[in-house]
């Protein structure tokens, strides 16, 4: 039978064992009654046509008696001639053996036999005795007469035996289907009573096999049941016991419940392996599979989790770690020895900071997020600082990694989240910002995160994205300061960037050159302005006033090491045309001092251009005359710093002579920047400086300005 057959029957089996006996049992019980009434009907039918076959016959003979008597009486009175009396005989004769022969039937049916054996012989006999009393009788009357009356004297004795036999017969007869009657409904009774008990039993009996069935049925289907939500539920394991009975029943393929069983454990296989699919991508997903730590990702969580919780737990922080020079150990021993390195940081960290979460953010970056254990701990500043001490001292501690001993020092960034609305990312851009700030305090230290360094960091940032789009919109324009002979006559311009910030103003290139170094964008700034330059140099080759004058542009040492300086310089001047001998490019002695052989080359490359060299802010930087002798450089420019004080600083004044010596020595020209007075323009005159730069001759104007500036100039000196 199909498994799902048999499940339909055990779960029907408690109905049918109860109600198809009970049917059958019903059905038999009606038909052993009806059979039973049937019998006690015909037996009832067959008494009572006995009792009126006795009485019929009862009855006959008294008509036939009577007749008889009146005949004979008649007969011995002489009222009957003999041909009617011999008539009358012939009629008597016939009706007594007609009722002869229903006597004879009556006696020896069996009901009078079983009743009364005696009774029914005393019938027969009375009426045999009697039939032949009245035929000798009636055949005599007619010639004696007295014999007649005395055979008929007979016959009437035999006539009263007859009746008084036949009345005993009928009263049997009628008690007997009285008892008859009582017996059939007695045994209908027992019959009934033993059918009721019988009924009874049966039921009890089919009950409880029903409520059998219905347990083992329900047991079974609880087991597996009970082992689906098992299932159905996240966390709980299961009942072992349980499990093993479902395993059990799977595997009988007899058993009602297989397929179920079979299915549920195949189901529970499965779920057990999405499970450990779950519990992998759950570990890949939040945890670091090198040190087994939490990751940023699970970090987050707990930390978003704790900024909930913030108002009733107190104030936590974030630690925010990162190793310092990780990279060399990484690059000089191979990632396997970092690897191991990093492991063990992990392990001193579990140490140092176990009642707290420690995650491994990425590369050397770890992080600590500090919770309050109970209501009453504190994280407050000297708590922190406690453990930030704690974790650099052991992190300090030599490592010893497959027979190499290392040092490593950390850099930690630390943020207070005191209650205050935190988002999760501010808390670790603010942690990072310090531990950038303990980097820059030159590394192995720790910081707390400062808002108003924040701020400062902010608007750096945003500097630096308007700088951006500045460049793109072309928001900077180049102004020129005019540099002057001995004469006060034009000699030449300094090209300086202005930056004309929307919400700021004019910007001096002091504030921005710097952001623009650090960030990496002074390389293409610079490009910029050498293009603006030469275009501007290439257009004052048509006016006779700005043809002759040199352009200085200013070059940031990284734009100058940028490998394709060269090239681009080269493809500037080709392209706007301008003259590269009245193009001068003023590098500062740090510029020079990084590579010398490789800055070397590249001045003569670009010299070879036809361009030409001067040494920006000279005296403030730490070139030796051995050094510059070999540089191809054609002027040096006096720092203004030296200038600005030189009436009353005989120090300063001491200095700018012995930069004019240099000049002289080897072989350059020089130019003093920052005049502003005649007494500065007299004394650097009189100390054999004939070049000029300074607000004395005119500040930074734009180029339309400048050819009205030249004008006015001109005029004045031929004036
Ligand atoms: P620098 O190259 O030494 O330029 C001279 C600076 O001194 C200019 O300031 C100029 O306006 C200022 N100056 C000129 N005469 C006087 C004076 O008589 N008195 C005083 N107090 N200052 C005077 P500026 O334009 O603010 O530029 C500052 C610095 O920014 C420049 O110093 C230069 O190092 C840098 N810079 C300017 N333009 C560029 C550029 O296009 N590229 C690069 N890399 N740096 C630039
Ligand atoms: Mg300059
Ligand atoms: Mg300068």
């Amino acid at each position: 039978m199909r498994s799902s057959a048999r499940l339909l029957l055990l779960i029907l089996l408690p109905i049918l064992i109860v109600i198809v006996p009970l049917l059958v049992g019903g059905g038999i019980a009606q038909h052993v009654l009806r059979q039973q009434m049937v019998d006690y009907q015909g037996r009832q039918d067959l008494d009572l046509s006995s009792l009126s076959e006795a009485a019929r016959v009862v009855q006959a003979f008294g008509n036939l008696h009577e007749r008889a008597t009146r005949v004979l009486n008649d007969a011995t009175a002489g009222e009957l001639s003999s041909l009617q009396l011999y008539r009358a005989h012939t009629a008597l004769v016939d009706e007594l053996a007609e009722l002869q022969g229903a006597v004879n039937q009556l006696a020896a049916s069996p009901l009078l036999t079983e009743i009364n054996h005696g009774s029914a012989e005393v019938l027969h006999e009375a009426f045999s005795q009697y039939r032949s009393f009245i035929i000798v009788a009636t055949e005599i009357a007619v010639i004696d007469q007295s014999t007649a009356m005395r055979n008929l004297s007979e016959a009437n004795e035999r006539f009263i035996l007859f009746s008084r036999a036949n009345q005993r017969i009928s009263e049997r007869l009628a008690n007997r289907v009285g008892e008859r009657s009582r017996d059939s409904f007695s045994r209908i009774d027992v019959f009934m009573q033993t059918a009721a008990w019988l009924a009874l039993g049966v039921l009890l009996f089919l009950s409880a096999l029903a409520l059998w069935s219905a347990r083992w049925l329900n047991r079974n289907l609880m087991v597996v049941t009970q082992a689906l939500v098992d299932m159905a539920s996240a966390h709980h394991q299961g009942d072992t016991n349980r499990i093993q009975q479902v395993q059990v029943i799977s595997e009988d393929t007899r058993h009602a419940f297989q397929p179920i069983a079979g299915a549920l454990m195949q189901l529970r296989q499965a779920d057990a392996k999405r499970r450990v699919a779950e519990q992998n991508a759950y570990r890949l997903a939040y945890f670091d599979s090198l040190t087994g730590l939490p990751n940023w990702a699970r970090l987050t969580g707990m930390l978003e989790e704790q900024l909930r919780l913030q108002t009733a737990t107190g104030q936590c922080a974030l630690l925010i770690l990162d190793l310092d020079n990780f990279k060399d150990i990484n690059d000089s021993y191979g990632h396997q020895k970092g690897d191991l390195l990093l492991v063990e940081v992990a392990s001193r960290l579990k140490t140092i900071a176990n009642s707290h979460q420690i995650a491994r953010l990425g590369g050397d970056e770890f992080a600590i997020l500090m919770v309050p254990e109970t209501a009453q701990d504190r994280i407050d500043e000297p708590t922190v600082e406690r453990l930030a001490m704690a974790i650099r001292q052991a992190l300090s501690e030599p490592y010893l990694i497959e027979g190499d001993r290392f040092f490593l020092s950390a850099s930690i960034g630390i943020v207070l989240a005191d209650g205050s609305e935190h988002e999760v990312e501010a808390l670790f851009k603010y942690a990072d910002s310090a531990m950038n700030r303990a980097k820059r305090l030159g590394r192995n230290a720790h910081c707390f995160f400062d808002p108003k360094v924040q701020s400062e960091l902010e608007a750096i940032s945003q500097l630096e994205r308007d700088m951006r789009q500045a460049l793109e919109t072309e928001a900077f324009s180049l102004h020129y300061q005019v540099q002057v002979d001995d004469q006060q006559g034009a000699i030449g311009v300094e090209a300086l960037l202005r930056w004309q910030h929307a919400e700021q103003g004019m910007m001096s290139p002091a504030t921005f050159i710097p952001l623009a170094e650090e960030t990496g964008l002074i390389v293409p700034l610079g490009y910029w302005v050498l293009r603006e330059a030469c275009q501007q140099l290439a257009q004052w080759q048509s006016n006779p006033e700005t043809r002759s004058l040199t352009m200085a542009v200013n070059v940031s040492p990284q734009q100058f090491l940028n490998d394709e300086f060269c090239d681009r310089i080269a493809a500037i001047l080709k392209k706007t045309g301008a003259n590269p001998a009245l193009l001068k490019l003023e590098l500062t002695e740090s510029t020079l001092l990084t590579g010398v052989e490789e800055t070397i080359g590249k001045m003569h490359a670009l010299r070879a251009l036809g361009l030409t060299f001067s040494l920006d802010d000279f005296g403030t930087g730490y070139s030796s005359l051995q050094y510059l002798k070999r540089l191809p450089i054609s002027q040096l420019k006096i720092d203004q710093s030296f200038v600005c004080d030189l009436h009353r600083n005989p120090e300063d004044k001491a200095i700018v002579r012995t930069i004019i010596a240099m000049s002289e020595a080897l072989q350059v020209q020089v130019i003093a920047e920052g005049v502003e007075s005649q007494s500065q323009f007299d004394f650097l005159l009189s100390e054999g400086c004939y070049a000029f730069q300074g607000y004395y001759f005119a500040r930074p104007v734009p180029a339309e300005s400048l050819a009205v500036l030249l004008k006015r100039n001109d005029n004045r000196n031929d004036g």
